[in-house]
């Protein structure tokens, strides 16, 4: 079967499109909390909800947002940490890690 020029141009477009979507997509992806690398570091996306007598030195104060393994803007609601490469974890989020930022 022949292929015309507009054919093919449109298979391009479509196809940029679908990796565009593909590449947005993982790097957006969210952290999971059943991912064993945030079981292993207790990680929650809710620092309300970490367990206090778990954790006694957790306050409700730290969140991912003023962790100092944080890696995106203040205001970002979902951001890059240092400890999970290639995931999001949300601002308000917690792990056992947490470090104040200096
Ligand atoms: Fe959040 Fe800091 Fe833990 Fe990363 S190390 S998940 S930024 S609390």
């Amino acid at each position: 079967m022949k292929t015309s020029r507009r054919q093919f141009l449109m298979t391009v477009a479509a196809t940029g499109a679908t990796l565009t979507a593909t590449t947005h997509a993982s790097a957006q992806a969210k952290l999971d909390e059943k991912d064993p690398a945030a079981v292993a570091l207790a990680y929650t996306h809710d620092t309300k909800k970490v367990d206090g007598k778990k954790f006694p030195k957790h306050d409700k104060g730290q969140h991912c947002g003023n962790c100092a393994l944080w890696q995106s803007k203040p205001t970002d609601a979902f951001g890059n940490c240092a400890l999970f490469p290639g995931k999001q974890v949300d601002l308000n989020g917690w792990c056992s890690a947490y470090a104040k930022k200096g």
